[in-house]
This record gives structure tokens, sequence and C-alpha cells, in this order.
């Protein structure tokens, strides 16, 4: 296994383990898969990830999720390089509506922090013409929240600490850690 000397030396401590996060992420698989199991006979479920972030995490869980479903991906970037969201969401890649039109939607996060992001995301996802928009978020930071938004499936609630690995990034490096840890304050401030 790698060891990953040179990146984890910027980490203060592991919070989740690659053996830990396998459990969480069978556990929300299950979840999926139960709370899906009779509409997926009547409408077709797609798994929208949100990129980057999200595509380490959407690449285990879809593995758990044991549903006929498709997969997309969209982008949505907020941060200029920092540990603090700019507030202003840009989005990218967005599906065609008729894509979307009578479908059940799971949106594939992977942290809820301020909301900003995912309270967008439902804004353009409420008049899409699905049958149902629902959120699945691997880690929930309720801390820093200032949009009302809630995820339907949530891994791990998290408390207000700047994460990184398993897809999180700071300034877009660590997203290849095999593990979330919490990255040493010397690293950003
Ligand atoms: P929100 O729009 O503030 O909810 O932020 C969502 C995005 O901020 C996530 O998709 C992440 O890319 C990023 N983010 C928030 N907290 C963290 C963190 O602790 N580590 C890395 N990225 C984070
Ligand atoms: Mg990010």
């Amino acid at each position: 296994m790698p060891e990953f000397k040179e990146l984890s030396k910027d980490v203060e401590r592991i919070l989740y383990s690659e053996e830990v996060i396998e459990t969480m992420i069978r556990r929300l698989g299950a979840e999926i898969t139960e709370s899906y199991r009779e509409d997926v006979k009547k409408h077709k479920l797609i798994l929208i990830g949100v990129l980057k972030g999200s595509f380490i995490f959407m690449a285990d869980l879809i593995r758990h999720v044991e549903l006929p479903c498709e997969v997309l991906f969209l982008r949505a970037s907020s941060y200029g390089g920092g540990t603090f969201t700019s507030g202003k969401v840009n989005l990218s890649m967005l599906p065609e509506k008729d894509v979307l039109k009578d479908a059940d939607i799971l949106l594939i996060e992977d942290i809820l922090d301020s909301g900003k992001t995912l309270e967008r995301l439902s804004e353009v996802f409420r008049d899409c013409g699905a049958h149902s928009v629902k959120i699945c978020t691997m880690l929930d930071k309720p801390a820093r929240r200032v949009a009302a938004v809630q995820s339907d499936f949530c891994g791990f609630e998290v408390e207000d600490e700047f994460l990184v690995g398993y897809g999180l990034d700071y300034n877009e490096t660590y997203r290849n850690l095999p593990y979330i840890g919490v990255l040493k304050r010397e690293i950003y401030s």
C-alpha cells in the first residue's frame, strides 16, 4: 500500500481511515438501495456526482447501490483557492432537461458546508421536471451553514475543521489521500 509520506506530513490527524470510510459507504449504499427499491420500478434513477470533490466517493458508492441507475456528473466550484466559499457558485456541465424528466435524481456531494452549492443546485433542479430530487453527502459540516439545506443521506457529521483526502482538496491538492484527514492550520493560515 502507498504510504503518502509527502502529503501526510501536512495532515494533523486522520479523521476517517479507509476502513471506516468503506463501512460508511456500505451503509449509505444500503440506505439508498432501500429507499429507491420501489421507485425504480416506475422511474429512472439518476445519480449526479458534483465534481470534482465527489469523484472518489461516487465511484465507491455506486458499487453499493444495488439498483439499475444512470450516472452523470456536473461541475460546481465556489472556492478561489482558500478554505472559505466565495459564495458565488459556478456551475457547468449541467444535464439537458429532457434527460431528467420524470426521473429520481440523487445529487452526490463530498461535503455540505455553507450549503450554498447545494442551495444553488436545488434551485436549478427544482423545475427540471424530475419526479424527485434528493441529496447525498459524504460529510456534513453544520457549523458554517448559511443556507437552509439538508442532506437526505449523510455519511458523517464533522466538526468545523478543514478536511482533505478521499476527493477533498485544498488548493486542488490532497484529493488522492486514501483517508480523510484534518489539514494542519499552518498550511492555510
Ligand atoms: P458549500 O457550498 O459551502 O456547502 O461548500 C461546498 C464545497 O466546499 C464542497 O463541495 C467542497 O468542495 C468545499 N469544502 C467545504 N468544506 C471543505 C473542507 O473541509 N475541505 C475541503 N473542501 C471543503
Ligand atoms: Mg473543493
